[in-house]
């Protein structure tokens, strides 16, 4: 399912281009436009939901099953010493792409630009 004006639904069509971690059936990975650490990746189902709120268990299940693996993959390829796993839900929360997301947040020690 997808959304004509969203712009995750786009980026999973190949509407809008995107740097492609992962793609399998259900979920689609690529790395965040705006790199707040080296390697910082999102996440997403491939159908469209707002937020967790609105999420169907079966399509979380699926999100989730892959965040092990996605991290493990975030490991091997950029090295950190920590890795940051963050779903904003709602505009008070930094939500600001109303498409469901997972951020993976490579850490690499003090001063790596986050928190
Ligand atoms: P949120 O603030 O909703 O948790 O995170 C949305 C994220 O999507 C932000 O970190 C932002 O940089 C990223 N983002 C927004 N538009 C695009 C885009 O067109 N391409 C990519 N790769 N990331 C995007
Ligand atoms: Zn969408």
């Amino acid at each position: 399912m997808n959304q004509s004006d969203c712009i995750f639904c786009k980026i999973i069509k190949g509407d809008i281009p995107s740097s492609k971690v992962y793609e399998d059936n259900d979920v689609y990975a690529f790395l965040d436009i705006s790199q707040v650490t080296k390697g910082h990746t999102l996440v997403i189902p491939k159908q469209h939901t707002k937020n967790i709120y609105e999420t169907p268990a079966d399509v979380a299940e699926k999100l989730f099953q892959r965040i092990p693996k996605l991290s493990n993959a975030i490991k091997k390829a950029y090295n950190p010493i920590g890795l940051n796993i963050l779903n904003n839900n709602g505009e008070a929360a930094g939500q600001s792409v109303f498409h469901l997301h997972i951020h993976l947040i490579p850490r690499y020690g003090e001063g790596d630009g986050f928190g």
